[in-house]
């Protein structure tokens, strides 16, 4: 997929849109989600190009991989939801439901989450 420069990731990046900013660095940003699933809802995205998590991991260098990664957990930590437990999402393409086309992992925190997903909901 195609990069889309104008994504609202890539503005929020730039500094075009506001986001409640949970850590940010030169390679990798933390930020509320504008619409909470969870008591904690933060999302992770690294700064470069990548459209999905696909693109990320078959197209950035593996110490920016490595990074990430890395910067998740410790975002996590930061929170304080190592402690607690979180669940990590990344939606990735059409049947997924991604709606925003830059590579981003989502933390989910502050409550029994239950199940991931309902199998029944799944196979009707
Ligand atoms: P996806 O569905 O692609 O996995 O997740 C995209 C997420 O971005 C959604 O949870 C949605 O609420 C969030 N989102 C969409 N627009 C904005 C925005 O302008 N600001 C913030 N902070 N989050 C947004």
């Amino acid at each position: 997929m195609a990069y889309e420069k104008n994504n609202i990731f890539a503005k929020i990046i730039r500094g075009e849109i506001p986001s409640q900013k949970i850590y940010e660095d030169e390679k990798v940003l933390a930020f509320n989600d504008i619409s909470r699933a969870a008591p904690i809802h933060i999302l992770i995205i690294p700064k470069g190009e990548y459209s999905d998590f696909q693109s990320f991991v078959s197209t950035a260098n593996p110490e920016d991989i490595s990074y990430f990664f890395k910067k998740v957990g410790e975002i996590a930590a930061l929170v304080g939801v190592d402690k607690t437990g979180f669940r990590l999402i990344s939606n990735i393409g059409s049947d997924s439901h991604q709606t925003v086309p830059h590579f981003h992992v989502h933390i989910l925190a502050g409550k029994k989450l239950g199940p991931l997903l309902s199998t029944d909901n799944l196979l009707r």
